[in-house]
């Protein structure tokens, strides 16, 4: 059966790219009923911090993205790396090599004041001799010297490499540390791994990855290599463009649907639709229909995803998101106020993230800190008078029986003294929220309840 994974780096924080990779293989594993397992690949120890394993998994948990299996950890494996690079040794696969670094260091300029392009030129590859005393060796892999890798990617199709442009890749360190190509085959073949979905800016190390497997006598995975993300100016994507760490969008306002519906979105499409549930991106996600050409970030669009979602999503789903919000503005909603899935029945179409919708909130939850001075400006004598038939009419308790009537009574308010509703609707919004722009009256007055409501205008009031 299919199994995929995710295989990333600690060094830094789970960024779009790492999130979109995990969802591709997240979803070609859903929908072909597979495994999809975590893998930390943290042996790069100068590199790897905790910190960004912890922000790696807390990314896969607000986004979701369960896995099966996981998450293991590459420093726990690295008896089996041994185990494999003796293997490789004893096959005669691969061989120590002894050259120091600054004998390197010259090789490389050498080759370069040639105009040669600096490659280790395989010294040791054949070596009998003495080795050097108090030299600690590293081991590098016996590429083959001629021939072809053939790697049948499921996005590019058939790229080939010839094995005289592969060096001798270093698979164990001085001493003794796997390296990443070797580390990433032992695991991808142990997991048995069928599918290998990643950033294409790994396909220079599946052709030396195709050439170990060939030599350990094992299968490689099929693999799916996918095109980078940009910046909408088609530059290399980076920090000045805005948040490129998944949590920094949760912090942003965003939705973890509307981001994975974005992230599915960027290289993969299925016809026109832009609007994919959870359920929709398993069933229709396929390999083929990756873009073979770099994608780029798109924020209007993100925000525009987000504001779809505030309107499709069960409220109280969103509402979870949105506390989350306002007590990072300090607000405990259930402390006091309105029940956040109200605010988010309300407000949808009034936000597109959840920052700007919890700062619309606050006045539902807070005492107002002051009056929008050019809306005190324009107030005139009516306003008690206004204020005062407001209060009056809203003690009564069956007005409050849903906003429709609430509507009503504001309206009858306005015509009963003879004002237009455009006078006397401002003037309650001010009262209530401090500035002019709320949802409908009856709503409005609805998420602040009768007893806030009647405090408010009695406080513009006095
Ligand atoms: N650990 C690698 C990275 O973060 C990915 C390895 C892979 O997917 O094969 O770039």
């Amino acid at each position: 059966s299919v199994r995929t994974r995710f295989a990333p780096s600690p060094t830094g924080f789970l960024h779009i790219g790492g999130a979109r990779t995990a969802l591709f293989s997240y979803l070609y594993a859903r929908r072909h009923g597979g495994q999809f397992v975590l893998r930390i690949e943290d042996t790069d120890l100068e590199r790897s911090t905790p910190e960004s394993v912890n922000a790696i998994l807390e990314g896969m948990t607000w986004l979701n993205l369960d896995y099966d299996e996981g998450p293991f950890y590459q420093t726990q494996r690295m008896d089996r790396y041994k185990e494999v690079i003796d293997q490789l040794m004893a096959s005669g696969h691969a061989y120590h090599c002894y050259a120091s670094r600054e004998e390197l260091d010259q090789l490389r300029e050498a080759q370069m004041a040639r105009g040669e392009k600096p490659r280790y030129d395989r010294r040791y590859r054949d070596f009998t001799g003495t080795p050097p005393a108090g030299v600690a060796p590293v081991v590098r892999f016996r590429n083959p010297l001629d021939g072809e890798v053939v790697i049948e990617d499921g996005v590019r199709g058939r790229v080939v490499f010839q094995n005289s442009e592969l060096d001798d890749l270093i698979i164990a360190r001085s001493d003794g540390t796997p390296t990443y190509n070797l580390t990433v085959v032992v695991d991808d073949w142990d997991m048995e791994i069928t599918h290998v979905i990643r950033g294409d800016d790994h396909l220079n190390n599946t052709a030396r990855q195709i050439n170990l497997y060939h030599a350990l006598n094992v299968t490689p995975p099929q693999f799916a290599h996918l095109p980078m993300i940009h910046a909408p100016d088609g530059t290399k994507l980076s920090k000045r463009h805005g948040a490129v760490g998944v949590m920094q969008y949760r912090e942003e306002g965003y939705l973890p649907e509307a981001l994975l519906n974005y992230l599915v979105r960027l290289g993969w499409s299925h016809g026109d639709q832009e609007i994919f549930d959870r359920a929709e991106m398993i069933s229709f996600f396929d390999i083929k229909d990756i873009n073979q050409s770099a994608s780029s970030i798109n924020p209007e669009k993100l925000r525009w995803l987000n504001q779809q979602y505030f309107k499709l999503r069960p409220v109280e789903e969103t509402a979870i998101e949105l506390r989350w919000h306002l007590g990072r503005l300090g607000v405990d909603p259930s402390v006091d106020g309105p029940n956040p899935a109200k605010i988010v029945a309300a407000y949808a179409d009034r936000a597109h993230t959840l920052v700007e919708m919890a700062e619309q909130a606050l006045p539902y939850y807070r005492d107002l800190t002051g009056y929008d001075p050019v809306a005190l400006e324009k107030l005139d004598d009516d306003a008690p008078g206004i204020l005062d038939a407001l209060a009056m009419a809203l003690s009564q308790p069956e007005d409050w029986e849903s906003p429709a009537h609430l509507d009503h009574t504001v309206k009858e308010v306005a015509t009963t003294l003879g004002f237009k509703l455009g006078k006397v609707g401002p003037l309650l919004r001010l009262a209530l929220l401090g500035h002019g722009a709320s949802p409908s009256l009856g709503v409005t007055l609805d998420l602040f309840g009768q007893e806030k409501t009647l405090h408010r205008l009695r406080d513009m009031h006095a």
